[in-house]
């Protein structure tokens, strides 16, 4: 009986599951794939100063070339290399491209690149990092690595250890998407981040919205007496930015200055820049 019941049961069920389990492994091997055909490709989101207003960094946010979807956005294809292990080789490749893109750059310009809390979890990954710098010819304090929240729970004491080694060799720390995660205040003063991130949904409302307004001057102030520099991220509008830059954070980053642009158009972005200067 239980026999039939559960076959009863299962078939119910099987058709939708099969369906979506084969979708995945579908999106999994393609890809594995792509990472061998060298689909994906880096582009580079222009960060300014806001006292000067020169641009000083770009974020390298990966995109995937699909031969027939076009353009893949990172959120549609990080999280299942996350739960496929791919993310290991496709952050890899990130890194290495961004920080080879970067040396090649005018000196000034540092490069910002994202690491998922799964490539976090690697003990090997500040050698990782050191070893890229190396082959690159990257000097350490031009690169810095954008960490969410979500690391946090891995445990404070293994947190710290990592955060330190890497603050050892000389790479930049930035708390990305602050705000929307479950860090407290606490973390920011005894993690060695560098940098944080307000969150682009803290910028959307601004400049009318009072709560908005409110939080985005706490956290620059914050910022500022930590000891740390911050970023406004998702500043599209000139209002937002002239919000921002009176508040005086450090950088801005957004649609407002620049979306993020192949390597090509990132270096026509720059001397554009010095062009006009
Ligand atoms: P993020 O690190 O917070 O990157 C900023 C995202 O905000 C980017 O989206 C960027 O295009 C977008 N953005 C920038 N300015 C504006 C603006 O003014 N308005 C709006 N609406 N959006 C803006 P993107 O490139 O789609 O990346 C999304 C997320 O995917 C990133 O968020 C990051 O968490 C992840 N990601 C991107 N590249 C990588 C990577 O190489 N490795 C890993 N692990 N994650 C990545
Ligand atoms: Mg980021
Ligand atoms: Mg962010
Ligand atoms: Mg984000």
């Amino acid at each position: 009986k239980a026999k039939e019941e559960g076959k009863g049961t299962f078939r119910v069920f099987e058709p939708a599951m099969a369906e979506r389990m084969q979708a995945r492994s579908r999106m999994e091997a393609d890809l594995r794939r792509a990472l061998g055909a060298g689909e994906f490709e880096l582009h580079f989101q222009p960060l300014v100063d806001v006292r000067t207003g020169a641009v000083t960094a770009a974020e390298a946010l990966v995109r995937w070339r699909h031969p027939e979807q076009g353009l893949v956005s990172p959120a549609d294809f990080i999280p299942l290399a996350e739960e496929t292990g791919l993310i290991a080789p496709l952050g890899a490749w990130v890194l290495h491209t961004a920080c080879l893109q970067a040396a090649s750059w005018p000196s000034d310009i540092k490069v910002a690149v994202n690491l998922s809390p799964v490539q976090f979890r690697d003990d090997g990954l500040p050698q990782a990092v050191a070893d890229t710098l190396r082959a690159t010819g990257l000097e350490a304090g031009r690169l810095e690595l954008e960490i969410t929240e979500g690391v946090l729970l891995d445990g404070e004491e293994r947190t710290l250890a990592m955060l330190t080694k890497l603050r050892g060799i000389g790479v930049g720390l930035a708390m990305d998407d602050f705000g929307t995660g479950y860090s407290s205040l606490s973390y920011l003063r005894r993690f060695p981040f560098s940098k944080i991130k307000i969150d682009r949904s803290f910028v959307s409302l601004l400049p009318d919205d009072a709560e908005s307004a409110a939080i985005v001057r706490a956290i620059i102030t914050m910022g500022a007496g930590l000891g740390m520099a911050t970023t406004v991220e998702g500043v599209e509008t000139a209002e937002q930015y002239a919000f921002v830059a009176a508040e005086r954070c450090g950088q801005v980053q957004g649609y407002h200055v620049s979306r993020p642009l192949p390597a090509a158009a990132f270096l026509g972005f720059l001397s554009g820049l010095e062009a006009a200067a």
